[in-house]
């Protein structure tokens, strides 16, 4: 940890303080329960100014973006759950009014999002349309011409977290605007969730990411003014600048599931034993730990590292995606590794390894999956575009 600085790490060891006080004893039993007090959570997650932490004004902390990666380390050690929530508050529905939102769209929603009395959301992904955001079908439709006239929403989105308790989508559509190259222009929405023909379904049945609320958001005929819309945001690159803000909350993040879960190896083996020793003592138990130690510090430069370069303000997209890619199936081993030292006990809600393991599953897909950033680092390294 001498790594970073100690400002930072003092901020983090509140959070790892609140957190522990809050949430850390009961998150096995939401895991099981498959449930998140998302609104209870979020007005002390806003209080320690963990909403839309590294942005600026608006009732936001402004911190730096290593102090907001090590916040999303000390969430993830909890759950990759809880820190999503957290994430997809902050660097997907706020960032996105924040970058690319009217003046009046962040009065109206930063600061009651910072100080979570609101929850938000960011819709882009659809049940056809997930690694190929450009594919998706949700239409946006003038409603009569000229700037001031309303738009009507139409579509469906897949995977929302937090949804189902969102007080605000960000919704991500296609209008008949057309682009440069004569295609429909991708354009995002602020779309409050009380309006008129918006619904939200649970998702009920996943295995991984159990203590995070996942939705299915359906928009029909949803009319909004014109101001509904994020005026700066023109392309697939608002979506995706979002998604690059939260993947570096996740580069760091993972890295303190990996954290817990070799903390609770070394407790565990310490004082479990078999054949009148501790299973600490054996050398193939040892083996595990300090592999799992030598990942665990790669990981934590890796995300030092992108720290440095994104508060010098000269971390780029494919640097992310090395990050995530890396950190994300590392954490992973590190915690589906360290297990196996907790035997049968290692296999129920009691310790964390397995959970953390189950989770990055989830992780490894979002925000890009692994093989999607496999091909960004592919083609900044060949200059050759695998995708399609
Ligand atoms: P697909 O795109 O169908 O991919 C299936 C497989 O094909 C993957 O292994 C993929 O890597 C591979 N593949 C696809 N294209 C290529 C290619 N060109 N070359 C090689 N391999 C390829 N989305 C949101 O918009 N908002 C959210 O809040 C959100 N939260 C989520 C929460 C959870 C719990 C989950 C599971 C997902 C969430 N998502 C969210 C959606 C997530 O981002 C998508 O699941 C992800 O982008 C992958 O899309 P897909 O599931 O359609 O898989």
């Amino acid at each position: 940890d001498s790594v970073f600085d100690g400002e930072d790490l003092d901020s983090a060891k509140v959070v790892r303080q609140w957190l522990g006080e809050h949430v850390r004893e009961q998150i096995g039993s939401y895991f099981q329960e498959g449930t998140l007090p998302v609104r209870e959570l979020s007005k002390g997650l806003g209080d320690l100014g963990l909403l839309g932490m590294h942005l600026e004004g608006y009732g936001c902390a402004g911190t730096s973006a290593t102090m907001y990666g090590l916040a999303c380390r000390e969430l993830e050690a909890v759950d990759s759950g809880l820190r999503s929530m957290v994430s997809v508050q902050g660097s997907l529905a706020m960032f996105a009014i924040h970058r690319f939102g009217s003046e009046d769209q962040k009065q109206e929603w930063l600061p009651k999002l910072a100080a979570g009395d609101a929850i938000g959301c960011f819709g882009l992904t659809e049940h056809d349309a997930g690694s190929d955001p450009a594919g998706m079908r949700t239409k946006a439709k003038r409603d009569g011409s000229g700037d001031d006239a309303d738009w009507v929403l139409d579509g469906v989105k897949m995977w929302i977290t937090n949804a189902p308790v969102s007080d605000v989508v960000i919704v991500w559509a296609k209008t008949d605007e057309p682009d440069k190259n004569g295609n429909p222009t991708i354009r995002g929405f602020v779309v409050p969730t009380d309006t008129p023909g918006v619904s939200v379904a649970e998702i009920h049945d996943k295995i991984s990411l159990r203590a995070s609320i996942t939705g299915e958001v359906t928009l029909d005929g949803v009319r909004l003014p014109a101001s509904a819309m994020l005026p700066e945001a023109r392309g697939l690159r608002g979506p995706l600048t979002c998604l690059s803000e939260a993947r570096f909350g996740i580069v760091f993040g993972v890295t303190g599931a990996a954290r817990d879960a070799l903390t609770t190896a070394i407790d565990y083996a310490g004082t479990r034993e078999q054949f009148n020793r501790p299973i600490a003592g054996f050398q193939l138990t040892q083996a595990k730990l300090a592999n799992a130690t030598s990942q665990y510090s790669a990981i934590t430069l890796m995300a030092a590292h992108l720290g440095k370069l994104k508060d010098a303000g000269t971390i780029t997209p494919d640097q992310v995606s090395l990050g995530k890619m890396t950190n994300v199936d590392t954490a992973m081993n590190i915690a589906r590794d360290l297990r196996a030292v907790l035997g049968g006990a290692g296999i129920t809600a009691d310790y964390s390894p397995i959970r953390h393991a189950v989770n990055l599953e989830t992780v490894l897909t979002y925000e890009g999956t692994h093989e999607v950033h496999q091909l960004s680092v592919g083609r900044a390294l060949t200059g050759i575009n695998a995708f399609a």
